[in-house]
């Protein structure tokens, strides 16, 4: 990695995507953008052999908008993927990256989709066209695409179109493209078929490997977590109340995230602060400091910013976001395991990074083991387990005489027993945080002016038949009401409240009935719109939420039998901040 450029601001990207670099709080490039934006900006052609989540679109995405030539209405990138999901993937970080480029237009084509539509926008004129071969070939034959001025084709995944039998349909498409483009093709494999293409279609290629070194990170045990049904701020607050840690290292991917996970953790409770390069070297050395004498618990990073901290106690590393290579993940686990002592390295693996998994199996020589998350009945222990330790402890060093008399005056007074007198007590000095874990319960609402006639309509689930239900990223804790849902899905997603359905909220997360035809556009406007300091990040529910029918078991909490003390926590827990935040921990970083 030592060649590679270590700086955007070595390339000569335009302004408007240097801007937007800086917006998303990309720190470096990856080791795959600094050998692909280089020659990629020339107009050079490229095979480049990386896998998913190196960093791979922004490495084609970012010079090809930078050469792009926003005045001309035409297709001037194709990018051909494998999968509907990876060309609307690559769609979002098209329309991300070219933020600030005027009047830009990307369309994702692909089988199944609307036909009418996606002629209407591309009669309305595009200039970045992300698709699959099936699709992309059909449109070529109406002559509804025409790719005669494009500058640029894009062979995303060449070894996934091999397996499902596109090869033949690429290659009629670069036969239809205009003669003088550029083509870059990458592939996380080079079968001998993929290396035929290339050789055939590539004109003098500039070659890039992404590849990884082996290690031995013997001391450090490796688990890693299939990110499936909660979502990764919820798995990562499960681990830290279950776990026994000293210290904590997080890695995520941008500037931007350690701060927004910092400031989650610290609302949760825990002791977190940001490590990144936009801070003062000053600062940084302070955060390090506050991580090694204990006064901080948990640092949230950037690969660059932990880039040779060796802190003692940092006993477990959390790669919340998966690292480009293999050498960054060695890096980041090196940071645990240090002066002799043992590691715990923890990785959240998405289903599409199954294969950096694999590829860092390999090249580490060791297993790294699937790890279950703690069930919240193993957290409800832990926290009982801590509840009790803390009374003894206080039995043991407190002088208690001044509360046992005052104990004993409430019972003579109230004619009230000790059991109860000392439930309610604990009641109260657990009420923020309650013992038991709580279920995600949603709070199930109709969308004011829903149409009767709609709610007549539901079916058997209660929702609509005509509706589809979303998943949106801002729930309870964030203080949303439905107002707020309702308010931003019909102003900026232009979707008339009438047809808004139920809405149901839950800890971090709502559901809301859209109508089932509302377009791929809308969806991707609504992504990013803010509610409660929260983006949307709307995506259709995947039908993990909790059943609305599991609303009784909240009546069984530990110490406050009643269903009113049990309501109050709810509340109190999703509404107030943990006021024991920053003191320090019994025996792990809850703190509970
Ligand atoms: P990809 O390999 O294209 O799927 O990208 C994986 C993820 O890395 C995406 O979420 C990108 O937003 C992110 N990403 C790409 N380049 C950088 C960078 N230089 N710094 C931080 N994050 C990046």
């Amino acid at each position: 990695m030592s060649d590679d450029i270590t700086s955007f601001e070595n390339f000569s990207l335009s302004p408007a995507i240097y801007k937007v670099i800086d917006e998303v709080g990309y720190e470096t490039p990856t080791p795959i953008q600094s050998r692909s934006i280089p020659p990629l900006l020339e107009g050079r052609d490229l095979l480049g052999q990386a896998q998913t989540g190196t960093g791979k679109t922004a490495a084609f995405a970012l010079p090809l908008l930078s050469r792009l030539q926003p005045r001309l209405k035409v297709p001037q990138i194709l990018v051909l993927t494998p999968t509907r999901e990876l060309a609307l993937q690559v769609a979002e970080a098209m329309q991300t990256y070219s933020r600030h480029l005027p009047n830009f237009q990307v369309l994702p084509v692909y089988g199944g989709q609307n036909m009418v539509q996606q002629l209407r926008q591309l009669q309305r004129g595009v200039q970045v066209v992300v698709g699959t071969p099936g699709r992309i070939k059909d449109h070529l034959q109406r002559k509804t695409l025409k790719l005669d001025k494009v500058a640029s084709v894009v062979i995303d995944e060449a070894d996934e179109m091999l397996k499902m039998g596109f090869i033949d349909d690429v290659e009629e498409i670069l036969a239809l493209a205009a003669e003088d483009h550029q083509t870059a093709l990458f592939s996380a494999t080079m079968p001998k078929e993929v290396l035929t293409i290339a050789r055939k279609h590539l004109k003098d290629p500039v070659e890039i490997r992404i590849k990884g070194k082996t290690s031995t990170v013997e001391k450090i045990s490796q688990h890693f977590w299939q990110v499936k049904g909660l979502h990764k701020l919820d798995a990562l607050t499960r681990i830290l109340e279950a776990e026994e840690i000293d210290g904590m290292i997080i890695f995520v991917r941008t500037k931007v995230a350690t701060v927004e996970l910092a400031e989650k953790l610290e609302a949760r409770g825990f002791s977190s602060a940001a490590l990144n390069g936009d801070m003062s070297q000053m600062l940084r050395e302070k955060t390090v400091e506050r991580l090694k004498d204990g006064s901080l618990d948990i640092v949230v990073a950037t690969d660059v910013a932990a880039r040779g901290l060796d802190v003692k106690r940092i006993s477990h590393v959390v790669n919340y976001d998966i690292p480009y290579d293999i050498e960054a993940y060695i890096h980041r686990i090196g940071r645990t395991g240090r002066a002799g002592r043992e590691g715990k390295a923890i990785l959240f693996v998405a289903p599409r990074e199954k294969r950096m998994l694999s590829a860092i199996e390999r090249a580490t020589k060791q297993p790294i083991k699937a790890m279950a998350l703690p069930s919240r009945k193993d957290i409800t222990n832990r926290r009982i387990n801590q509840f009790k330790e803390q009374i003894a402890a206080a039995m043991e060093s407190e002088d208690l005489e001044f509360f046992e008399e005052l104990i004993d005056s409430y019972q003579s007074e109230y004619d009230t027993g000790h059991r109860r007198i000392a439930a309610a007590l604990a009641f109260l000095l657990q009420k923020d945080r309650p013992l038991q874990m709580d279920e995600q319960v949603a709070e199930e609402i109709q969308a004011e002016g829903a149409p009767e006639k709609s709610r007549s309509r539901r079916d058997n689930r209660g929702g609509d038949a005509d509706k589809q239900s979303y998943r949106i990223e801002v729930g309870r804790i964030h203080g949303v009401e439905p107002g707020n849902i309702v308010g931003a899905i019909s102003n900026e997603g232009k979707i008339n409240s009438g047809d808004i359905g139920r809405i149901r909220i839950f800890d971090n997360f709502s559901l809301v009935d859209l109508p089932e035809n509302i377009s791929a556009d809308k969806l991707h406007k609504l992504k990013s719109v803010w509610v409660c300091d929260e983006q949307l990040q709307i995506s259709p529910d995947s039908g993990n939420a909790p059943s609305i029918a599991k609303r009784s078991s909240r009546r069984q909490r530990f110490g406050a039998g009643k269903t009113a003390g049990s309501a109050q926590q709810t509340k109190t827990r999703s509404a107030v901040k943990n006021p024991r935040r920053g003191k320090k921990p019994v025996k792990n970083l809850s703190g509970s």
